[in-house]
């Protein structure tokens, strides 16, 4: 920062610190200051009120004002509270930030976040930082203001306390961010058969960690351990299973087998992808892919199996297998959804996927070890095992069908997540008769901006009805972006409509 004839140069760590979502980039402008940086329009607050910010840098404190209490359930701030909500206006009004901690909470320091955390995977756009309160102080004192006094105007009076710092405070930021790349394995075991033909057997090994990186689906608990003892240690140990049954079998079967631990399926399919790119061996010999990804939590006895329709002789062998195994099954055509089985069908591989079903518990940390039912999950890899064996046997290699695809969606089970134009809507995978319930609505996103709310059950997206997420997610990859599209929900009972403008995953 610099003004009125001195010149005070901030300490990484010290003084300011980028946020991880922060684009990387310069900004030399005048400084506003835009109190809690928020627009509500229940509340008739609008920080940016006759505020012209664009091409500056706004100076907002963290949180909300004190009268959001009166509107949102206490202590558990509103998504207005964002960090990342504060960004994205600030970006849509054209300047970048800075971010004070304002006043504290009893027994809390003025220090700086840590870099990391939430947001990582994000580029929110604009360069944004956090400055103590310290550190901006003087810069208040200089344009006649003080900083405690302009939130506690805020707080007390309901009313904005924005202005502009005099031009001669202006201030200069200038960020760098470094993306760290990891390097992870997928782990790969080989029985070899009596031809150099092969099956691959796979299921993901890794999952979300503490939730920082996205994907999470209980935003509120990232940084609790997700064991995602369904998504994927199941399949993960059906694959192992495999390995333990089959291994005294090297040289005798027909067709070899490659058993596949993939690596970042969660972070975008990233193993299987890696491996199609750079298979360890021939992709022309590959017969068949087989995906297990969450087989421990089969309701109703019903197994869901995808990619039925991408060789021409799996139903038959599927249908018998299924009649043997005790459990009914529900089949899909489509070889595409977002699990690793699609890096394979986009080679034209056959696949297969085995699937026990959404839960309330998908994706969030309370997937643990005590909900899974071996049992029923010992039955499913059985009939993996049947079935995998079938194909193994067959005397020519199945021929890749095409499958068209009526719902471009598949058998995805996303969060409107994966490709086409994006919504922001968390489902709650949890059984709703009917329609799909939001069990979060992420800040900021398309779905947030068309006043959509956690709670809301979704039962119409354009012309298309919503009776389970397949629907949702086969309608919005219907539509483009750009789209204006009339979504109906059913909030506290009765319907409401409201128009919503798809935009671009970002
Ligand atoms: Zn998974």
């Amino acid at each position: 920062m610099e003004g009125a004839g001195t010149k005070q140069v901030l300490k990484l760590h010290d003084d300011y610190i980028p946020f991880a979502f922060s684009s990387a980039g310069k900004a030399d402008a005048s400084l506003v200051f835009a109190g809690y940086g928020i627009t509500v329009d229940e509340w008739k607050y609008d920080d940016y009120k006759n505020l012209d910010v664009t091409g500056k840098i706004v100076v907002l404190l963290r949180k909300e004002p004190a009268f959001a209490a009166f509107h949102t359930p206490k202590d558990q701030g509103s998504s207005h509270a964002d960090l990342i909500t504060k960004a994205i206006l600030a970006h849509r009004h054209g300047a970048v930030a800075v971010v004070l901690n304002g006043k504290l909470a009893k027994g809390e320091k003025d220090i700086l976040p840590s870099f990391g955390g939430d947001g990582g995977q994000v580029d929110i756009g604009i360069p944004i930082v956090a400055v103590k309160n310290d550190t901006a102080a003087a810069r208040f004192k200089a344009a006649g203001k003080d900083l405690l006094a302009s939130q506690n105007k805020i707080d007390e009076s309901g009313e904005t306390a924005s202005f502009g710092f005099p031009e001669s405070l202006h201030a200069t930021i200038d960020t760098g961010i470094k993306k760290k790349h990891a390097t992870v394995s997928n782990v790969l075991a080989y029985l070899p058969g009596k031809t150099d033909e092969y099956i691959i057997l796979g299921a993901h090994y890794d999952h979300l960690g503490r939730g920082e990186y996205g994907g999470s689906l209980a935003p509120s608990l990232i940084g609790q351990f997700h064991p995602g003892a369904d998504d994927n240690a199941s399949g993960t140990a059906g694959l192992l299973e495999f390995a333990r049954i089959l291994s005294p079998l090297k040289g005798q079967l027909p067709r070899g087998i490659l058993f596949s631990s993939f690596a970042g399926e969660e972070l975008g399919l990233l193993g299987s992808a890696a491996w199609v790119r750079q298979p360890t061996l021939p992709l022309d010999k590959a017969v068949a892919m087989i995906n297990m990804d969450m087989i421990g939590r089969i309701a109703k006895d019903t197994i869901y199996i995808g990619g039925v329709g991408t060789a021409a002789g799996f139903r038959s062998i599927l249908e018998s297998g299924v009649a043997m195994s005790g459990l009914k099954a529900e089949y899909s055509d489509s070889g595409y959804s977002s699990s690793d089985h699609t890096s394979f069908v986009v080679k034209r591989i056959p696949v297969l996927f085995f699937f026990s079903g959404l839960h309330s518990d998908y994706h969030k940390p309370s997937d643990t070890w005590d909900k899974i039912d071996p049992k029923a999950a010992v039955h499913v890899v059985d009939l993996v095992a049947d079935t995998g064996l079938h194909i193994d046997e067959l005397p020519a290699k199945p021929a890749f069908v095409t499958v068209v695809e009526s719902h471009p969606a598949g058998a995805g089970f996303g969060s409107g997540s994966g490709y086409g134009p994006y919504f922001g809507s968390i489902p709650d995978f949890g059984q709703v008769e009917t329609g799909v319930r939001f069990s979060d609505v992420r800040p900021g996103s398309t779905a947030d901006k068309a006043g959509l709310k956690a709670g809301d059950i979704m039962t119409q997206f354009g012309d298309q009805p919503v009776k389970n997420l397949y629907d949702f997610n086969a309608a919005l990859r219907a539509s483009k972006v750009g789209d204006v599209v009339d979504v109906t929900v059913l909030r506290d009972g009765k319907p409401l409509t409201v128009k919503v403008t798809l935009e671009q995953r970002k």
